[in-house]
């Protein structure tokens, strides 16, 4: 992906869809877009997903919860979607099974009333699901689900094990967009639709300005998609002021704790919680993340963090359920989301639907792919390309569902014993490529032979290798910080005093890559240490600021 020639592409072309937003929406959509053969440009006003979706749960799922209210209002309609959900779940990991894979997850119960209810429950979602690769479920008694999870609770009466999807959403974002680039898109990070120019009503193109630069460009397109998830109100109303607000934002959070937390590749489900809903608490790397929250957020100006109550919530929920509870002094980091959820008539945000919808509006001619949830993103992707294929008079038929994204064809993990035996590396960086790059990571172990220094780890307890840093920016469109440390690594979600650390050696890695002067190579590390600082600070936490290592 060259962002360069991309944007001169912007400049350059016309295309037949323009789709703003570059989230699980938006890429998903520019995928199904290109492979329909259409000319399509995919832009974002930061990287490619910056927001929601590269801070979820990270579950590829059908949703228990949707199925018990499903059940208990007989709401078809919620049941449809968990059909969906686990239908997808083979399709996300098929495609892209370096960054998707089957999960185990435990509900504790106290009861034996409590463990027959959710086996019936979790019995009725493997028989939604059908057949498919995800092993099926059963109910342990207590010490069988000690052996799996040895730090849960011995108060509990047993556990009801199942298995859901788990992903790394902000790398399956960046496969999507990369594949779509591929296959001919004009994928540009950085550039934010700033204003439509309207003849009559009608878009006719869009101001879009390089986040980077400054400079602006007017990308001329048939049709725009907006595909900005929360933020979805605000181009809708740029389009057409007479319109309603649609999206209703819901903030969710999680805490991050060490793997030793759980002691076990097992997640838990909590079934109920004080405000009736569910938190998980997931191993992912190593660490384990809880979460996650759900409540109103006004202002979208506003990144969503971690606050000194929802971390008090998280761990007072995740406590009745482990042998040895959480402190606040043991998380290492945490981040928060904007759901785009959509206006109901429904009260409460607990209850808004989730499911997504195509909005047309026949004034301005916007497209908007409103809603949804991550695991039905190629579903949403193929509705929305579906309409623009019909507003373009060129029916030609969806086929991402047996589409590998980049790095997923033919991708086997045990290849990272070949990658050490070939390039000399050590085994967990083999493992972390293979796990990061999928099929791709030969190119990365080539790089870091080719070119002297990068073959080096940046510090010895992680797998992170400095030729990854070249390779993310030369191939992956990385051009900040937080694009390397949060997104193409996943650093920052874990551990933001290690991240703060490791951020003057990848700001030296990218300058030279990037060309970036001494001044602002200085600037881009402080700036993004204090925002880490702040981070820390607005959760309460007790952790020192002096640990931010010195630029
Ligand atoms: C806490 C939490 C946990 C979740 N967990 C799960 C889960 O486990 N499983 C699941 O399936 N779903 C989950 N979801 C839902 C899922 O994450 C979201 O539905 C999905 O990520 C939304 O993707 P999106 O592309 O619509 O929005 P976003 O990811 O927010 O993308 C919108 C993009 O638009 C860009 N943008 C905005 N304005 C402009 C502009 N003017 N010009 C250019 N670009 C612009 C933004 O920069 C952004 O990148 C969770 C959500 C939250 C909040």
């Amino acid at each position: 992906m060259n962002r360069n020639v991309n944007r001169e592409r912007l400049r350059q072309e016309s295309f037949d869809v323009c789709i703003i937003g570059a989230g699980a929406s938006g890429a998903g959509a520019a995928l199904d877009a290109a492979l329909r053969g259409y000319r399509v440009a995919l832009i974002d006003r930061g990287d490619f997903a910056s927001e929601t979706s590269s801070r979820s749960t990270k579950l590829i799922h059908g949703g228990v919860r949707y199925l018990e209210q499903a059940i208990k209002k007989l709401d078809l309609a919620q049941l449809r979607q968990v059909r969906h959900g686990l239908a997808e779940r083979r399709t996300v990991i098929r495609n892209a099974p370096h960054l998707a894979h089957p999960l185990a997850i435990l509900t504790p119960v106290f009861s034996w009333f409590e463990g027959l209810y959710m086996t019936i429950g979790l019995t009725l979602y493997d028989l939604i699901a059908g057949h498919d690769s995800f092993p099926k479920g059963s109910w342990l008694n207590q010490a069988e689900a000690l052996v799996k999870s040895p730090m849960l609770t011995r108060e509990m009466h047993s556990a009801v094990l199942y298995y859901d999807g788990q992903f790394n959403d902000a790398r399956y974002a960046l496969a999507l967009a990369h594949s779509a680039d591929e296959a001919g898109t004009a994928v540009v990070n950085y550039a934010a639709v700033t204003g439509f120019r309207r003849e009559n009503g009608r878009i006719k193109s869009a101001t879009v300005q390089d986040q980077l630069t400054g400079e602006t460009i007017e990308v001329q397109a048939t049709i725009f998609l907006n595909c900005t998830g929360p933020y979805a109100d605000a181009l809708r109303l740029l389009a057409n002021p007479t319109i309603d607000q649609r999206i209703r934002p819901s903030k969710g959070v999680h805490i991050v704790l060490p793997r030793e937390t759980l002691a076990s590749d097992y997640a838990i489900l909590i079934p109920k919680t004080a405000d009736g809903r569910v938190v998980f608490a997931i191993p992912f790397g190593d660490k384990v993340f809880v979460g996650t929250t759900d409540n109103d957020y006004k202002d979208l100006n506003q990144e969503p963090v971690l606050e000194p109550d929802e971390v008090d919530y998280l761990l007072e929920t995740v406590r009745p359920y482990l042998a040895k509870a959480p402190t606040r002094s043991e998380i290492q980091a945490g981040f928060g989301g904007i759901r785009p959820l959509i206006v109901s008539s429904r009260a409460d945000t607990k209850t808004l639907l989730r499911d997504h919808e195509v909005e047309h509006d026949p004034e301005s001619g916007l497209l908007s792919l409103l809603g949804g949830k991550w695991t039905t993103y190629r579903i949403m992707a193929q509705d929305a390309i579906d309409r623009v294929a019909e507003l373009l008079n060129k029916p030609v038929k969806s086929s991402t569902e047996n589409h590998y994204l980049i790095g997923g064809e033919n991708y086997r993990f045990d290849d990272w014993q070949s990658l050490e035996a070939h390039y000399g590396l050590p085994a967990d960086v083999c493992q972390h490529l293979m796990k990061t790059y999928g099929n791709r990571a030969e190119r990365v172990a080539k790089l870091a032979q080719q070119e002297l220094g990068l073959a080096e780890k940046l510090i010895d307890s992680q797998p992170f290798l400095k030729a990854e840093v070249v390779y993310q920016v030369r191939e992956e469109m990385a051009v900040t910080l937080r694009d390397v440390l949060a997104r193409r690594w996943r650093l920052e979600l874990s551990n933001w005093q290690l991240t703060a650390q490791l951020a003057p050696q990848v700001a030296e890695l990218m300058a030279a890559e990037l060309s970036w002067s001494e001044t602002y190579r200085a600037e881009q590390t402080r700036s993004y240490q204090q925002l880490l600082g702040e981070f820390i600070k607005q959760a309460g936490l007790p952790f020192e600021q002096s640990v931010m290592a010195p630029i």
